[in-house]
């Protein structure tokens, strides 16, 4: 959330988009509750936190094909087996940033 603040500047932010990954295994509301903690005082402060959730899915070191990771544990669903290399999934990222001096530039204009 820090990354967050820095681009920001003073500029007040409406909302801020998340990804995260399925295998993060984040509480929703956890989450919330962390963001509502270190946005306090910030422009970040009263910004809407949309999460966006990032399937999870990896590349078999056995048969060299991509496999989606639906659940635990972690297996190539082509061949089964646990070597795989999850490539993504753990995302934990701040993706975008609306702030309130853009919305006003590209809000509706009234013809
Ligand atoms: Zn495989």
């Amino acid at each position: 959330m820090s990354i967050a603040c820095r681009h920001a500047g003073d500029r007040q932010v409406t909302k801020v988009d998340v990804k995260v990954g399925h295998l993060r295994q984040v509480v929703p509301t956890a989450l919330e509750f962390a963001f509502e903690l270190v946005a306090h005082g910030t422009p970040v402060e009263g910004a809407e936190l949309e999460l966006e959730a990032v399937p999870a899915a990896g590349l078999c070191r056995t048969c060299g094909e991509g496999t989606p990771l639906p659940e635990l544990p972690l297996l190539c669903r082509r061949c089964g087996s646990f070597d795989v290399e999850v490539t993504q999934g753990e995302e934990l990222l701040v993706d975008s940033l609306e702030l309130e001096n853009e919305m006003a530039t590209s809000g509706e204009v009234s013809v």
